[in-house]
């Protein structure tokens, strides 16, 4: 969809009015990496703004003190500013991944280089703060990065001891109010969480001002999350039994034939409630459907230059991974293009919506795997300028940062 270019970041400040306060923007088409420390005039430049300013196709934009100040169709140069010509140049806000298990800092440069200022990773430690207060101060080279506490889950945990074994409301609250102290900007509630304690965290978090970023515990529907206006669901989870016709005395197939099998008219009444809650979605449709057709040629897929740039480890775990995952068929392709479907209703229904990747799940490329999720936005019907919106300004909606 666009192509991959250095990206830049100027440091962290209060918007100084300016109607264009995009702070982070990269610099696409074009093999020069600028450090935005100084400040700097572009001259006649292309800027996609995403505000309703639109598409400037030739406008001079000045960044003073880390903050784009001014955006004209003339400007002049003022102190030590470096001018750059923008003959041939597009500028745009970063692009941000929603959904990351942000790995090591080596990642950090596969996601500048593809344009990513912003991730949003969904199971935090005090590691991943450490890696966001670098990347943030500039001594790492990363994006921003906004995550949730660990993982919280009940007292039979998907993933093991890794994550928060919750087996009491007043457990919940207590490890939401230790998150709060620590500095995590939301919670993430998992799978096997009861609806009484799974309500009470919700409850702690939205009293504490933190986020709710969630899957859909097994003992609840997805309407039920929906209703507690939680703030995002994750990779459609659990949504495929609301949108299949389950024949009355049938037993529920499995997940990949409810997708298959979905209804049209439910898929569209699922996409108006949805919307009606104000729920966003973050489908990683790259993860729950993509990436099996990636794996379907590992031949291809291991063949690609940026494995190259991989850490050895995670492409011996994604080798290793092969075994365990379905290979691609009949049924997994009907439901990857129900999922999409999904995608484009919720957009027609008016329900906010998330670019997320999930990497480095196993053929999600950290940072490169973007472009497989902005390219299903678009194949899901959704424009390809409202598309880099979602990945832009909705995101920054979503995260409260406006005019960041
Ligand atoms: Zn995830």
């Amino acid at each position: 969809m666009t192509t991959p270019g250095p990206a830049l970041k100027a440091s962290p400040a209060r918007p100084t009015g300016c109607p264009l306060t995009l702070l982070l923007f990269v610099l696409l088409s074009c093999g020069m990496s600028v450090c935005l420390a100084q400040d700097t005039l572009f001259k006649q430049v292309r800027v996609i703004t995403m505000t309703d300013a639109g598409e400037l196709t030739r406008a001079d934009l000045r960044v003073r003190g880390g903050r784009i100040d001014a955006i004209d169709s003339d400007l002049p140069a003022t102190g030590n500013a470096r001018v750059i010509d923008g003959e041939g140049l597009t500028l745009m806000p970063g692009l941000a991944d929603m959904h990351v298990h942000y790995g090591s800092e080596g990642e950090g440069a596969l996601y500048l280089a593809n344009s990513i200022t912003t991730v949003r990773n969904l199971w935090g430690s005090a590691r991943i703060l450490a890696l966001g207060t670098r990347a943030a101060a500039g001594v790492a080279a990363g994006p921003n990065i906004y995550t949730c506490g660990p993982l919280m889950d009940g007292p039979n945990p998907v993933w093991g001891n890794r994550s928060l074994m919750i087996d009491s409301p007043e457990q919940a609250i207590g490890a939401i109010e230790a998150q709060r102290t620590t500095g995590y900007r939301a919670v993430k509630l998992y799978e096997g969480l009861t609806p009484e304690i799974y309500r009470a965290a919700v409850q702690a978090a939205r009293k504490r001002g933190l986020q709710v970023w969630t899957h859909t515990p097994r003992s609840m529907t997805v309407d039920e999350v929906l209703a507690l206006g939680v703030d995002s669901l994750e990779h459609f989870n659990d949504v495929s039994q609301a949108i299949y016709p389950l024949a009355e005395g049938q037993e529920m197939p499995g997940k990949a034939a409810r997708w298959a099998g979905a209804d049209p008219a439910l898929m569209r009444a699922f996409a108006e409630r949805s919307a009606a809650s104000g729920v966003w979605h973050s489908p990683t449709y790259t993860v729950i459907a993509d990436r099996y057709r990636h794996a379907a040629d590992p031949q291809a897929w291991f063949a690609r230059p940026e494995i190259d740039l991989l850490d050895p480890g995670l492409e011996r775990w994604w080798r290793q991974s092969l075994d365990r995952m379905t290979p691609l068929n009949a049924e997994m392709r009907s439901a990857a293009r129900n999922q999409r479907r999904l995608i484009g209703l919720l957009h027609e229904a008016g329900a906010p919506l998330l670019i997320g990747t999930d990497s480095p799940n196993p053929f999600v490329i950290p940072g490169y795997a973007i472009h497989d999720e902005l390219a299903a936005f678009v194949a899901a019907g959704i424009s390809r300028r409202h598309v880099l919106e979602i990945a832009t300004r909705e995101a920054a909606r979503f995260l409260e940062e406006e005019g960041e």
